[in-house]
């Protein structure tokens, strides 16, 4: 693994030989379609949990992949615990031979989506074109990635050309919630790894003008304190999980956060702020549930929380788990009736593709080749489908790229600007004709 600086000084727009200014035109003829495609896919509501309608979406997937002159095959998770007669996990794969084999260009896009949340301005599932931008949940994270990668590979066939290698395209299911119906499931099943497949991109909504290039690792830990319940009227009868859990939390507050702030990783993380160690409680419950009518006066005997700690390519996972477990040590070994449980629940590894490999270096060309600069590499602050590919399908050649913004992944009013969305499918079309023409 190498991290060096992201920037060479820019040069000016290459001329485009004449392939390639063919498929530019086509995308250009074909951007009405690319903006429908992706309302489609938004109005099919894809919502993770609990994973509804995937079977809709990849079956309409499939069908477009068909006129586009692919070979398809649906892939349910076979074996996979969430993957149920009332929401099948049902994955999709496609391939259109070139000339040869090999080498071959793999697309992944996961089909769904979180749900809609509250606060939005229209109807998050109608898929709406307002002036410049597509709108609705799904439109940034990852619907129109999936569009313009299919369409990518459209362009190439209306312009005439016929590939030396071989294109191929995956959706898969339960992104959002790990991937392990979905892109994991594929890779351990041998349909996305190193023996099928030479370069992959996933269209996260990184956007249209740079490269991203892998992602911080993940650590879900379940910590629960363990009291001992007494009469709510008599708390000094009893031992308090919350209140142990509280001076756990402030504990974290005031020794682990200022330790993780000082840690930056060299990996160049999008935004900024993401380049340090970050700790999040994804959530908190002690005793009886608030929401619960009627309460009883009660000690409550057991506090719950779900750590969410984001480390560094600098950093071991041991390391990572070691300090929350000393933290809690030491909050045992001042008092005896502290007790508490840990659980892994997640882990994930940081994934950092080589800035010099193949597949970098022809994103970088065709952003270069549309924008005259060369495109900034970057680091995700979240996770996504990379680390199943790279742990499981052993490939190395991989990166996300792809119209739209993270920052609008997962809010209200969610939008891809549609000049994003044709630019990306045109460096998509030109990666197609540098990698496998
Ligand atoms: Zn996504």
């Amino acid at each position: 693994m190498t991290l060096r600086a992201p920037h060479r000084a820019h040069d000016a727009p290459q001329p485009l030989g004449g392939n390639a200014q063919r498929v530019l035109d086509q995308v250009d003829r074909m951007a009405d379609e690319i903006v429908a495609l992706t309302l489609d896919l938004i109005r099919i509501p894809t919502v993770n949990p609990p994973g509804a309608h995937y079977r809709d979406c990849v079956e309409y997937l499939a069908q477009r992949l068909e006129r586009f002159g692919f070979e398809t095959r649906l892939l349910p998770a076979e074996g996979r615990p969430e993957h149920t007669p009332a929401h099948p996990r049902i994955n999709l794969l496609a391939e259109r031979r070139g000339r040869r084999p090999r080498p071959a260009l793999h697309f992944n896009g996961h089909i769904d989506v979180v749900p809609a949340g509250a606060g939005w301005s229209v109807e998050p599932f109608a898929g709406r074109v307002i002036e410049d931008r597509i709108v609705g949940r799904g439109a940034s994270d990852m619907k129109a990635g999936i569009a313009a990668s299919l369409f990518a590979a459209e362009a190439v066939r209306r312009a005439g050309l016929e590939l030396e290698g071989t294109l191929q395209f995956s959706a898969t299911v339960d992104e959002e919630s790990g991937g392990l119906a979905g892109m994991a499931h594929l890779c351990q099943h041998g349909w996305i790894t190193r023996e099928r497949c030479d370069y992959l991109v996933i269209p996260e909504p990184l956007g249209a003008d740079r490269i991203c290039l892998g992602h911080r690792g993940v650590l879900w830990l379940e910590v629960t304190t363990l009291g001992r319940i007494a009469h709510g009227s008599m708390p000094f009868l009893g031992v308090s999980a919350v209140d142990h859990m509280a001076e756990f939390v402030h504990r974290l507050n005031r020794e682990l956060r200022p330790r993780l702030e000082q840690r930056v990783t060299t990996m160049p993380v999008e935004p900024p702020a993401a380049r340090r160690a970050t700790l999040n409680i994804n959530g908190l419950a002690g005793g009886q549930p608030p929401g619960a009518l009627p309460q009883s006066p009660c000690v409550a005997d057991r506090c719950v929380a779900i750590l969410d700690r984001r480390f560094l390519i600098e950093e071991r996972p041991e390391q990572v788990r070691g300090e929350i477990v000393a933290l809690l040590e030491q909050l045992a070994a001042a008092d005896p009736e502290f007790r508490f449980q840990i659980r892994d629940l997640l882990e994930v590894l940081p994934v950092w593709t080589d800035p010099e490999s193949i597949v970098v270096q022809s994103a970088a060309r065709a952003i270069q080749q549309l924008s005259g600069h060369d495109p900034p590499r970057i680091a995700s602050p979240g996770s996504y489908d990379q680390k199943h590919a790279v742990r499981l399908g052993g490939l190395s050649d991989c990166i996300a790229y792809g119209p739209g913004l993270l920052e609008q992944a997962h809010r209200p009013d969610e939008f891809c600007r549609i000049d994003d969305l044709v630019r990306a499918t045109k460096v998509m079309a030109l990666m197609c004709l540098d990698l496998l023409g």
